[in-house]
């Protein structure tokens, strides 16, 4: 129906019951797919004062009309109220899950209550069991996988699955499947709560059956493949260096974040960045079904020729984050950390930032060795950062306290420990300095689920034009015009829920021309949508999430950047000397969304996107 198989599984934990949901049509009709979708379940069965840990959450998985039909589509996305900040949580993950998923005849899960103990969900097929995952509860993430593989003796089977870190609680556990992380927001955690281990999947449906005009379809993926490959950014960069082959053009304009955001230049960003990393790579990998290939299997060697390290490299996200933003130059450490983080199910952002956060704790005296344990937290004592996420990942000593997140271990530290705390909506930052790119803090501030720059990036149109969207030329960087910024950042989110409920990648956003994206959408799907048809999908979903918070309390008050951004300038570096000033860029942005002057949405407006809400 409408390019999907029409189907939702709804498992219950608590008393063991599944039922296989037909999708209505006019939800399809009105969201899509994936994200959108997703959103509508969670804002309809999750009242606000649903505490996230309990089983009165729910974990929605869902895919998207184009998933695994045309290059870069293998992705699925997960929602839930988040334990890290109280409201909308979302984390999307690639690689292949998504795939076997609907192959398997599903477009979604709901999970709902509590196992009376650990378990583990099979679905071959459509024919869903729940399974005793006694025996594997506490293997990684990594262990999890091949050991299910090895129970139902099927290599070929996929596996989405939690570590150690969503079993212990902590708020940032992600999910891992191969080794593509649901990473944000704790959805892990979520799923460990739950006593869920794992969910195992394999399907041999011909998904090309779904599509409504498959001749046609085959003709424009190819047209997809050309458009992505040629693409500027994906050959420049996304393609021959993965995410970190943006690394020293970014760096360039201040993006990339030094010293937990105090510091601009720095000596050792020449070790890490693109001309250094791309003489690591030694193969590119990519998702199911994706010509970008921007997955790098790396090889460290020492002066010896010694191999120190081979394997699936880390993302910008990571290498920054243990890297620049701990002043650890060391990529041997990188590579480990990123490898820790993928076994315990650790998103590596929220957890590089709470090391981060923690190390400037320790500069300013807040805490001491008596609270580390011995443990010395200077900038880039990568033993340490080591150290340090196994005790987050287990929760002993401090990593009890830093297993919570920022903004409770500020409160724990006390001694003005907050005043540190860089996070928007409990949610740690993502490694894009607000103060190189303005839209990008409004982006954050106005997040749905906290900073999280693929829910909205503008840093590609401050770099490039896009007239598809009215971007003529780039747009200034550091400009506070109000307008300005506030019809970026709309245009980004509203482009990118849309995106997000087909399932697109965000890295190839951009890529494919609506125009050829409009006639995919309708070869699969039978839909005739305009761009305005689209990006309004986008707006409605981008509202509904909006909602959800709302209902939370979340409010303008909650739509701000911590001081370190807005009032304290970096001393040198591309970003040297700037600030964004987001407070006087929300009136122009609420008022451009129909929302109140406090960011509520009006009855107007929700009326205009065919939103109901309670
Ligand atoms: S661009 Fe990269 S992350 Fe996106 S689908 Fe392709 S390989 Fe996966």
């Amino acid at each position: 129906m409408l390019g999907m198989n029409g189907k939702i599984a709804r498992i219950n934990l608590s008393n063991e019951t599944i039922s296989i949901e037909e999708l209505k049509e006019d939800i399809i009709r009105k969201y899509i797919g994936g994200l959108g979708i997703a959103v509508r379940i969670l804002y309809d069965e999750v009242p606000p004062e649903v505490d996230p840990l309990s089983p009165e959450n729910k974990l929605i998985w869902m895919i998207g009309p184009l998933t695994s039909l045309i290059t870069s589509t293998t992705r699925h996305v997960i929602v839930s109220k988040s334990p890290l900040s109280g409201i909308f949580g979302e984390s999307f993950s690639g690689g292949y899950w998504a795939y076997e998923l609907r192959k398997a005849g599903l477009d979604g899960i709901v999970i709902e209550g509590k196992a009376a103990k650990p378990v583990y969900i099979w679905i071959d097929n459509g024919q869903i069991e729940i399974k005793d995952a006694t025996n594997i509860w506490e293997s990684d993430a990594l262990e999890t996988q091949t050991k299910i593989q090895e129970i139902l003796g099927d290599t070929k089977i996929r596996v989405a699955c939690i570590g150690q870190a969503g079993i212990n609680l902590v708020k940032y556990a992600c999910i891992m499947n191969e080794r593509d992380a649901a990473g944000r927001c704790g959805m892990g955690a979520v799923m460990g709560s739950k006593n869920l281990k794992a969910i195992a999947v394999r399907g041999n449906q011909d998904i090309k059956e779904l599509v409504v005009n498959i001749e046609e379809l085959k003709e424009l993926a190819q047209k997809a493949i050309k458009k992505t490959t040629r693409n500027i950014i994906v050959s420049t960069t996304f393609g021959p260096g993965g995410t970190n082959g943006n690394f020293s053009i970014l760096n360039m304009t201040g993006d990339v974040p030094h010293g937990y955001w105090k510091v601009g230049k720095w000596k050792g960003d020449k070790n890490l960045a693109t001309p250094r990393w791309k003489k690591l790579i030694v193969e590119h990998e990519s998702c199911y079904l994706c010509s970008v290939n921007c997955k790098k299997v790396c090889e460290l060697r020492d002066e010896n020729e010694k191999v120190l390290y081979r394997g699936l490299g880390p993302e910008y996200e990571t290498i920054s984050g243990f890297g620049t933003v701990l002043l650890n130059d060391d990529f041997l450490s990188i590579f480990n950390a990123n490898d820790l983080c993928n076994r315990y199910g650790l998103d590596t952002i929220s957890c590089s930032e709470t090391i981060g956060f923690a190390m400037e704790c320790w500069e300013k005296g807040i805490i001491t060795e008596k609270e580390t344990e011995g443990l010395i937290l200077e900038w880039g004592n990568k033993e340490a950062i080591l150290k340090l996420i196994e005790k987050i990942a287990f929760r002993q000593g401090i990593g009890e306290v830093l297993a919570e997140g920022i903004d409770r271990a500020a409160k724990q530290f006390g001694k003005n420990a907050e005043k540190f705390a860089l996070t928007v909506k409990g949610v740690e930052m993502v490694h894009h300095d607000p103060r190189a790119y303005y839209s990008m803090g409004l982006l954050f501030a106005t997040g749905s689920h906290g900073p999280d720059h693929n829910e909205g990036i503008t840093i590609t149109i401050s770099m490039i034009p896009r007239p598809e969207l009215g971007f003529n030329t780039p747009i200034q960087r550091d400009s506070n015009d109000p307008e300005m910024n506030a019809n970026a950042v709309k245009t980004m989110q509203d482009v990118t829920a849309a995106k997000d409920t087909l399932i697109t990648c965000y890295i190839v956003e951009g890529a494919i021309p609506f125009k050829l994206l409009l006639k995919i959408i309708k070869a699969v799907t039978g839909l005739e949508l305009t761009k305005e048809d689209l990006l309004s999908v986008g707006e409605r979903i981008f509202n509904l999430k909006r909602m959800f918070n709302v209902r939370c309390g979340i409010s303008k008050k909650d739509d701000i950047l911590p001081a370190r951004f807005t009032k304290e300038p970096l001393p040198d570096g591309g970003a040297a000397g700037k600030l964004p000033d987001i407070e006087n860029m929300l009136p122009a942005y609420y008022q451009l969304r129909g929302w109140s002057a406090d960011g509520i949405p009006t009855d107007a407006t929700l009326k205009r996107l065919d939103l109901i809400v309670d």
